[in-house]
């Protein structure tokens, strides 16, 4: 098979390649062609085999002795290779595009008919490229990092129950509680300093009170004294 050895395989031609562009080694069309000094040109991977499996170092064409250091990369030859139309060798899995076969590795990273394996760590799934967004909708070892920054990791599983704004959420009426809480509780402390407060107020009242009562007693104590003392000498001196 070309595909096992050097040549590109001429079922990928969009039309059948000139006999002179086929290698007679593999038969497939010439990859990095190279020219022997009898001037047949092999793919350069095949004649290299070629020479170190046959003790006789000859052209598998002519039989003429083949020098390998004096085999040529034939440069010009293989741009022309190159600008040959190929069908996407994904053409079986239905890619419909035609390309030059130059183009062949880049389309290949792009091809939605590619077949990769899934992305995601772990998974050991393959799948065509087309069908990569809906796997990843499913793959249980799909990851990604919250889009909303948060920075946790989420899966499948894990995703359903994140959410962000519901989580801030929480965080903020958690916090309100708190604060209403620590509201709440210096009123009822302010409430407890002023009764204080007014409690003194009125025992201190109350002091007042008795003081001033007590001074007045006093008062009243002593004008009776004054007037008895008074009424002494007045019947003492009236009698
Ligand atoms: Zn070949
Ligand atoms: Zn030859
Ligand atoms: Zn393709
Ligand atoms: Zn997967
Ligand atoms: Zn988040």
């Amino acid at each position: 098979m070309s595909s096992q050895s050097g040549g590109h395989d001429v079922e990928l031609f969009v039309e059948t390649p000139d006999y002179d562009l086929i290698c007679t080694i593999c038969q497939g069309v010439l990859r990095c062609p190279v020219r022997a000094a009898c001037h047949h040109i092999f793919c350069k991977k095949c004649i290299l085999q070629w020479l170190k499996r046959c003790r006789q170092q000859t052209c598998p064409c002519c039989r003429k002795p083949v020098n390998q250091s004096l085999i040529f990369v034939m440069f010009k030859l293989s741009k022309v290779i190159g600008r040959l139309k190929i069908k996407c060798k994904n053409k079986i899995r239905g890619c419909p595009h035609t390309l030059a076969l130059s183009e062949q590795y880049c389309h290949s990273t792009s091809c939605l008919f590619e077949l990769i394996p899934c992305p995601y760590q772990g998974c050991r799934a393959q799948l065509l490229r087309r069908d990569l967004d809906a796997h990843a909708r499913h793959c249980e070892h799909w990851s990604q990092p919250c889009h909303m920054g948060c920075g946790t990791v989420l899966s499948h599983r894990t995703q359903a129950k994140h959410n962000c704004y519901r989580q801030l959420r929480h965080e903020y009426e958690a916090r309100q509680r708190n604060h209403r809480a620590i509201a709440a509780a210096l009123q009822r402390k302010m409430r407890r300093m002023q009764s204080t407060m007014a409690d003194m107020k009125r025992q201190i009242g109350l002091i007042c009170e008795s003081l001033e009562v007590m001074d007045e007693l006093e008062e009243v104590e002593e004008e009776d004294l004054g007037q008895t003392s008074g009424s002494f000498s007045s019947s003492n001196s009236s009698s």
